[in-house]
């Protein structure tokens, strides 16, 4: 079949992209410059799904009132700017009468069902507003229900998508659609096999736009946030960071993985499956250009990259008994793999082994990565600590587990830091180390002014 539109670019917005009228109105000039552009995935807008969130872990009276008055006041400030604002306002009453209800219901009983409920009207507010922006500039727009094409298993509040459903449903689905007209939808929100809501973690609106872009085997994704691209490291921590033109997708999904969250963690596996580009930059600065993330990039230097991911916890489990070791580990492992429990970094000496365990994903809190099932059947085996208000540091590069100099480079600038954990070997593209959460920043712009300036 001849397809209109053999080129397809998904451009996704984070949610300062779409924080207000003017972002939204920027993001809409973007989108129209490329004719290629027929998906546009939306975030929520900035500071939503925070307080989304904050109502779905249960609030009382008075101050859940008051979250839903300033979800309230962020849409109507965008609603008043429209010239026809009468339609879309009656649609946003409707979804915030609906936050009131699932509110009050998980102020009784909160559940990570009834929480990705509650957080995807986020989304579905936006890309509503969004959709109307662009009819206003005369561009024939529809407004898309991911759900109906994101399916995924039902972990709710972290989902694992189904690549060959969504391929499926994309095909059935979407892609008429963007045959038709520029297609808006939204990020971050799924739907089980049962049709409940579910969600992809923090940030996953990024994911959505590659796994879509996967499925319609588009040519290029485009991410637009509020950084000109892939830094050093995050430009917040340290104001030398320089940007990074182009990044190999080993390069990037590594800088992802260990927190630099300006690409949810998962969003380079589609674009690596089926090779396709991914730029990121600013919708607000289009000209300061970005980073091309694509297959390979020409001699990449050793050092590229620092990253912090904060919210991690440490457990230790050593053992109680005379065993083997391997006996230890692997009864260990069983009991993490039996809970389902999403491991990290490891390491492991006769008769101890340390994890780290990562909850920046999630929309819960630090320690509740830690079922009370988990740690009652771990408490029967072995003897277990659990240390928070951790962060991760780690130093991205290539080759890094062949150099001879990088450790004694990177220890040097961390004699001041009580490290409590080291991963160094396993990937030759990454050196990291666990520190207490208050001295992540220090340590990070002291190995950067030594290893990247
Ligand atoms: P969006 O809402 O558009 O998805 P995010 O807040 O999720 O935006 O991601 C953008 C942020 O990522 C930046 O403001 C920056 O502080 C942070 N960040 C962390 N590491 C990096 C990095 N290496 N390069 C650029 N930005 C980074
Ligand atoms: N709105 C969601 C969040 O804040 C998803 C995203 O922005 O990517 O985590
Ligand atoms: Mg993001």
């Amino acid at each position: 079949m001849t397809r209109i539109y053999p080129h397809i670019i998904v451009a996704k917005f984070g949610g300062t992209s779409v924080a207000d009228f003017d972002a939204m109105s920027r993001s809409a000039t973007l989108v129209l410059a490329d004719k290629n552009v027929r998906l546009v995935v939306l975030s929520a807008s900035a500071g939503v799904t925070n307080l989304l969130v904050e109502l779905a872990s249960g609030l009382e009276g008075p101050v859940r009132l008051d979250k839903i008055e300033t979800l309230r006041t962020l849409q109507y400030n965008i609603i008043s700017r429209l010239k026809q604002p009468d339609a879309i306002g009656q649609e946003i009453d409707r979804l915030l009468d609906n936050i009131s209800r699932l509110a009050e219901m998980a102020a009784d009983s909160c559940s990570a069902a009834l929480c990705d409920e509650l957080v995807s009207h986020g989304e579905l507010m936006s890309s509503l507003l969004f959709v109307e922006v662009l009819r206003e500039q005369d561009v024939e727009t529809q407004w898309f229900d991911a759900r109906k094409v994101i399916r995924t298993n039902d972990t709710f509040g972290c989902a694992v998508p189904a690549t060959s459903a969504i391929a499926e449903l994309a095909e059935k689905r979407l892609r008429p659609r963007i045959e038709q007209a520029l297609v808006v939808t939204q990020g971050f929100i799924g739907s089980d096999a049962t049709g409940q809501t579910t969600t992809l973690g923090r940030g996953g609106s990024d994911y959505t736009a590659s796994l879509l872009a996967e499925a319609l085997h588009a040519s290029r994704v485009d991410i637009w946030t509020d950084v000109a691209g892939i830094y050093t490291t995050d430009p917040r921590i340290v104001a030398q960071a320089k940007r990074i033109d182009n990044l190999s997708f080993s390069e990037a999904r590594e800088m992802a993985t260990f927190g630099a969250k300006v690409l949810h963690p998962a969003t380079l596996l589609p674009a690596m499956r089926k090779n396709i580009p991914v730029f990121v930059g600013a919708s607000g600065n289009p000209s300061a250009g970005g980073t091309l993330v694509c297959r390979d990039v020409l001699e990449p230097s050793r050092y590229r990259a620092l990253a912090v991911r904060r919210r991690q916890t440490l457990l230790k489990l050593s053992s109680v008994k005379a065993q083997p070791a391997h006996r230890f580990l692997a009864d260990t492992f069983g009991i993490l793999s039996r809970h389902d429990m999403a491991l990290d970094l490891v390491t492991t000496s006769e008769t101890s082994i340390a994890l780290i365990l990562d909850s920046t994903s999630s929309t819960s809190g630090e320690a509740d990565t830690l079922t009370t099932a988990l740690l009652t059947e771990l408490s029967s085996h072995c003897h277990v600590e659990v240390e928070t208000g951790l962060a991760l540091v780690s130093l991205i590069g290539n080759a890094l587990a062949q150099a001879t100099a990088v450790c004694q480079e990177v220890f040097a600038e961390l004699e001041q830091h009580a490290v409590r954990m080291i991963c160094h070997g396993a990937s030759s593209h990454n050196l990291c180390f666990l520190l207490p959460a208050e001295s992540a920043d220090s340590a990070v712009k002291a190995l950067h002014r030594r290893l990247l300036e």
